[in-house]
C-alpha cells in the first residue's frame, strides 16, 4: 500500500504502535480522514492494557459506560456490560467486538514490536523498524502505547534465583497460572494488590503482601448491570459523553457540587461522607466536596474518614496500624478502589508485612523472600511494582527525532511536550495521553487526544503541508505552566511517598511533573482553542 504524499511516498499515511483504546480509536478517526493507516502491538491480541493485565481481580476502575470509545453511537447502544466494573476478560470481549464490528482488523498487525522509528529528515518520512526484520515509512508517527504500560521491575538482589515463577503483575501468564494450594508472595501494595489480594487469597494457601507504602483506599461496590440500568444508561449516552467532556477527570460526575468542605459544619461534613461512601468509586472524591485534593485541612479530614472506614474492617491490631496510610496527604498516591482488601486481611492464610520500617527485603533466594528479620518460603512470587508512567513506554522504543536526537535523551531532565501531544524536534509525531496531559477518565482523554490529532492532520492535507513542527517556546510555556499549576496542588507532596503520578517511584531519575492537574475538561478546552485557531503550538511547512 502506498500512501497519499505531497512529493516522497510512504508505505502509509499514519503508522501507531499499540492495539487499545488509543490505537482502536486512531484506527477509527484516521480512517474517517480518508488516510491510511496501520497500527502494531508486540501483544498477541488486541486489547493494550487488558491484553497484559490478566492478573486475578483485574478490572477497570471508571465505570464500564464510561469507558469506552464513543464514537459509534450504535456500538454504544449494541454492547451490553454485565457490571459496574468489568473484568479483563470483558474488557477484552469489548475491544474485540470494536475491532470486529468496526472492521478494524486489516488495519492491525499483532505479535511485531517496533524496534525503532527514526524520522528522515531528507524525505520527511518517519521509518519505522520491527522485530521481525521489516521497516516501513510512515508521514504521521502515533503512540498510542498507553500511559501505565511499561513495567517497573525493581533489581531485588537474588532475583533470577528463585526456582518458581517470578514475574511482573503485568506480565501474569498469559495461558493462565495455576495457584490454587501455593504459596505466594505480593510485592507492592498500590492499585494492582488491591485488586488482586482478595481473589487470589480465595484458593491459594498462603498469601504474604510485602507493603512499603500503605495506601488510602476507597470503596468499589461492584454491582450487575441490570437491565433498567443498562436502558437508562443508554437512553442518556449523550449526556454521559457530555458529563466526561466537561469534567475534571473526564469522568461521568455530576462534580463540581458548589460546596466546599471547609465551609461546611462537621456534622453536616460526616452526614454527605457517609451518605456517598456505599455508592463507590471515585464519585466519594468529587461528588462531596470541591477541595478535597486542594485544600490540606479538607483533605485532612477525608483522609481521617477513609482510614477510619476502611481499617475498622481489620480485626488484627497490628495489621491495622500497618494499613494505616501515614505522612501525605490523600490523592499524592493515585487511590486504589476496594473489592474486599481489608477483609482479606482477616483470612487465616493473608500476612501483611511491612518492608518498610520493620524489615526491608534484603533478596530474593532460591525458595522465597529474605528480609532483615526472616526467610519467607514461597511458590510464586508476583512483582505488583507498579509502573514508569507516561513516559516509559515512549523511552523504551528507540524514538529519533531531527538530527538523531532519542527522545529518552531529551527527557533526561524534564519529560516535556506540548499538551502532552506534541515535541519539539519531533516533526510530524504525536503521542497519545503523552507526559503533561492529564490524568482522567483514560478513554475519554483518548478520545480528546485523536481528534486533536487527526484535525492537525486535516489541516495538513487539506492546505498542502508536509511537516508539523512542534515550537519550542510553546513547549516551554506548557512545561512551565504544568510546573506551575502542579506545585499548587496537594499531589505535588507524591515524591515523599514514591508516587508514580511524578515519576518519583523511578530510581534512575529525580521526580518531575508528569500530570496537567489543571482540569481535563480545561486541557480538552485548550485542544479545541488550539485546533480552532490553527493549531499555533505549531509551525507548518512544505517541502519542497
Ligand atoms: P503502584 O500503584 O505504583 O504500586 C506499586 C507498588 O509496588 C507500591 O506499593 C510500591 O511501594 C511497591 N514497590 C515498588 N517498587 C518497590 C521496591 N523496590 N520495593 C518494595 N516495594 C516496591 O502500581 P500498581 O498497583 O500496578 O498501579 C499503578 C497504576 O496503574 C494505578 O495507580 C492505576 O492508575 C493503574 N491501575 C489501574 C487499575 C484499574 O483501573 N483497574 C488497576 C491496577 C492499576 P511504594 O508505594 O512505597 O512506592
Amino acid at each position: 500500500m502506498t500512501a497519499k504524499t505531497n512529493s516522497v511516498k510512504a508505505d502509509f499515511d499514519v503508522i501507531g504502535v499499540g492495539a487499545g483504546f488509543a490505537g482502536l480509536g486512531l484506527i477509527h478517526y484516521v480512517r474517517e480522514a480518508g488516510l491510511s493507516v496501520r497500527v502494531f502491538d508486540k501483544a498477541s491480541d488486541v486489547g493494550g492494557t487488558w491484553t497484559w493485565n490478566r492478573y486475578p481481580g483485574a478490572a477497570s476502575d471508571s465505570e464500564c459506560y464510561y469507558y469506552c470509545l464513543t464514537f459509534s453511537k450504535e456500538l454504544l447502544q449494541e454492547w451490553k456490560w454485565s457490571v459496574r466494573y468489568p473484568g479483563w476478560e470483558e474488557n477484552l470481549r469489548y475491544m474485540h467486538f470494536v475491532a470486529d464490528r468496526c472492521n478494524m482488523w486489516p488495519h492491525i498487525t499483532l505479535n511485531t514490536k517496533i524496534v525503532g522509528a527514526d524520522f528522515q529528515k531528507d524525505t520527511g518520512l518517519w521509518l519505522v523498524r520491527t522485530d521481525k526484520g521489516e521497516q516501513f515509512t510512515c508521514r504521521y508517527f502515533v503512540s498510542a502505547m498507553g500511559m501505565i504500560s511499561e513495567p517497573v521491575i525493581p533489581n531485588f538482589k537474588g532475583r533470577e534465583k528463585f526456582k518458581g515463577p517470578c514475574f511482573h503483575s503485568s506480565r501474569w501468564p498469559q495461558e493462565g497460572l495455576d495457584y490454587a494450594g501455593k504459596r505466594i508472595a505480593i510485592i507492592g501494595s498500590g492499585a494492582t494488590t488491591v485488586q488482586m489480594l482478595p481473589v487470589v487469597a480465595e484458593t491459594a494457601a498462603q498469601v504474604t503482601v510485602f507493603q512499603r507504602t500503605a495506601n488510602f483506599v476507597m470503596p468499589a461496590v461492584q454491582k450487575p448491570i441490570t437491565p433498567e440500568w443498562d436502558k437508562e444508561i443508554k437512553e442518556n449516552y449523550d449526556a454521559i459523553i457530555n458529563k466526561c467532556r466537561n469534567h475534571s477527570f473526564g469522568m461521568a460526575f455530576d462534580s463540581p457540587v458548589g460546596r466546599n468542605l471547609s465551609d461546611t459544619p462537621p456534622d453536616e461534613v460526616e452526614k454527605i461522607l457517609e451518605e456517598h461512601w456505599p455508592r463507590g468509586s471515585f464519585r466519594f472524591v468529587f461528588e462531596t466536596f470541591d477541595d478535597l485534593v486542594v485544600n490540606a485541612e479538607s483533605n485532612r479530614v477525608v483522609g481521617d474518614f477513609i482510614i477510619k472506614k476502611t481499617l475498622s474492617k481489620v480485626k488484627d491490631p497490628e495489621t491495622r496500624e500497618m494499613l494505616k496510610p501515614k505522612g501525605y496527604p490523600f490523592f499524592a498516591k493515585r487511590p486504589p478502589l476496594d473489592h474486599g482488601y481489608f477483609e482479606a486481611f482477616n483470612r487465616e492464610n493473608v500476612k501483611l508485612v511491612d518492608i518498610n520500617e520493620r524489615e526491608p527485603i534484603v533478596e530474593i533466594t532460591e525458595t522465597g523472600i529474605r528480609t532483615t528479620k526472616n526467610h519467607y518460603e514461597f511458590d510464586i512470587i508476583v512483582l505488583a511494582t507498579g509502573f514508569q508512567a507516561y513516559t516509559g513506554a515512549q523511552e523504551a522504543l528507540p524514538i529519533r527525532g531531527e538530527n538523531g536526537l532519542l527522545l529518552k535523551d531529551k527527557w533526561k531532565d524534564v519529560s516535556g511536550s506540548i499538551m502532552g501531544v506534541f515535541v519539539s524536534g519531533f516533526p510530524n509525531l504525536f503521542m497519545i495521553t503523552g507526559p503533561q496531559a492529564p490524568f482522567a477518565n483514560l478513554p475519554t482523554s483518548i478520545e480528546q487526544n485523536i481528534k486533536y490529532i487527526v484535525d492537525c492532520i486535516n489541516k495538513m492535507e487539506r492546505e498542502g503541508y508536509s511537516l508539523c513542527e512542534p515550537k519550542r517556546d510553546a513547549e516551554e510555556a506548557w512545561v512551565a505552566h504544568t510546573a506551575d499549576i502542579h506545585r499548587q496542588t496537594l499531589m505535588a507532596q507524591g515524591d515523599k511517598v514514591h508516587s508514580w503520578m511524578m515519576g518519583a517511584n523511578l530510581q534512575d531519575r529525580n521526580p518531575r511533573v508528569l500530570i496537567y492537574f489543571g482540569g481535563a475538561n480545561n486541557y480538552y478546552d485548550k485542544l479545541r482553542d488550539s485546533a480552532n485557531s490553527g493549531f499555533p503550538e505549531v509551525e507548518f511547512r512544505k517541502r519542497a
